[in-house]
């Protein structure tokens, strides 16, 4: 379901894979890299008063490999990339779990989606969760929120094929393709 975008509509963002290249356990701000287009996304977004969440599954952290500091660092990189002014997001959520952790915030946990719905007074059809995993569809199914897929074509078999009573997603192949059905 598309709703008109208000400035009340909130897109919270899945950040590996989704807004930057995905490597694994990012530790290095200079490693850093914008997905193709993901600026002008942001951008428009930006500029049409959607509210802005980032939610991030960070299990390194919780296995050691990074700190929570280099998480932040990585983050603060990716808003200069990005360069849409200081304070980007409305509210930022990291993950820090492991897998073996009971979740708390780790997607599919949709706890950090339903915090910000109270929080914000957001209305659960103007909300979307943009991300690139099943844990990003999941955590915004499990928040009765839109779930977008950012996928290629065979991502989306392969979903579908996991999954196949789970239609209620929306799927495209970039962010800048969501933005622009979003706000068209
Ligand atoms: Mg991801």
């Amino acid at each position: 379901m598309k709703t008109t975008v208000t400035a009340k509509t909130a897109i919270f963002f899945d950040r590996d894979g989704t807004i930057i290249v995905d490597k694994n356990y990012l530790k290095d701000p200079n490693d850093v890299e914008l997905l193709p287009k993901a600026k002008d996304a942001i951008s428009s977004l930006k500029s049409a008063q959607c509210m802005l969440f980032l939610f991030s599954n960070q299990s390194g952290v919780a296995r050691g490999i990074i700190t929570m500091d280099d998480v932040f660092k990585c983050n603060l990189r990716m808003e200069k990339l990005l360069d849409q002014g200081p304070n980007l997001f409305d509210a930022i959520c990291i993950a820090p779990e492991s897998p073996d952790d009971v979740p708390i915030y780790r997607k599919p946990s949709p706890k950090f989606i339903v915090d910000m719905i109270e929080q914000f007074d957001l209305q659960r059809e103007n909300c979307y969760m943009v991300g690139d995993k099943e844990s990003d569809i999941f955590a915004g199914l499990n928040a009765q929120i839109n779930a977008v897929l950012i996928t290629s074509n065979d991502g989306a078999k392969t979903f579908f094929s996991k999954h196949p009573t789970c239609k209620n997603i929306k799927i495209f192949p970039s962010l800048f393709e969501f933005a622009k059905w979003l706000l068209e």
